[in-house]
């Protein structure tokens, strides 16, 4: 058994940093499109061009190429004993198509960690990094894009009973630990080898 979940926030809510400590902790890859397709702009023309046009700019890239991406990497045996997907999916027709991919390998998400954060927050944070897209400018726009185009996800996956509600304001020692408040009990059903408490 498998433990799949979702790290779904606005840009800036710390799903990469929560990603890495749930990597570390269970032993499952996370798999961030953001890394995916720096990579693929690293790689250079024709993609890689098309690819950084929306990332500097701050735009969702289309769907499909996102879809492609995510379809390949969750074939990758690393992925058997689970995984942790940060910034995908980001519409809804990327977790409709995720939700296909996951039915044909049945195995349905285990859970979406919404990390819920407020907009000054975000900011705060996305001004003491340093990354090209974080330009003030630019990150005010990308928190637009999640409110448009993400945050429907919350409704979506509400409605399938996925949704658990993270407050992704509070410091990332805070945020780590309701994250394990509300996996434990998910670890436990999957089986999952490394993490069950020794019986007392
Ligand atoms: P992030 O670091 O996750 O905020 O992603 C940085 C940029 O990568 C975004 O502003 C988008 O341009 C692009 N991106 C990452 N994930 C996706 C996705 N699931 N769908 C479309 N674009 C994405």
């Amino acid at each position: 058994m498998a433990l799949d979940l979702v790290l779904l926030g606005p840009p800036g809510s710390g799903k990469g940093t929560q990603a890495a400590w749930l990597t570390e902790k269970y032993r499952i890859p996370a798999i961030a499109t953001c890394d995916i397709l720096r990579a693929q702009v690293e790689a250079g023309p024709p993609l890689g061009q098309r690819v950084r046009s929306y990332l500097e700019r701050g735009e969702l890239v289309p769907d499909q190429l996102v879809v492609d991406i995510i379809r390949h990497r969750l074939s990758e045996p690393d992925t058997e004993a689970g995984f942790i997907l940060d910034g995908f999916p980001r519409t809804v027709p990327q977790a409709q198509a995720l939700d296909a991919m996951l039915a044909e390998l049945q195995r349905p998400l285990d859970a979406v960690l919404y990390l819920e954060t407020d907009r000054q927050s975000l900011l705060d944070r996305l001004g003491q990094r340093h990354r090209g897209d974080d330009r003030a400018d630019i990150a005010d726009h990308r928190i637009d894009v999640f409110l448009d185009q993400t945050a429907p996800l919350i409704d979506y996956y509400r409605d399938e009973g996925k949704l658990r509600l993270i407050d992704g304001a509070q410091p990332p020692e805070t945020v780590a630990a309701a994250i394990e408040e509300v996996i434990r009990p998910l670890v436990w059903a999957s089986g999952g080898p490394n993490t069950r408490p020794t019986p007392s």
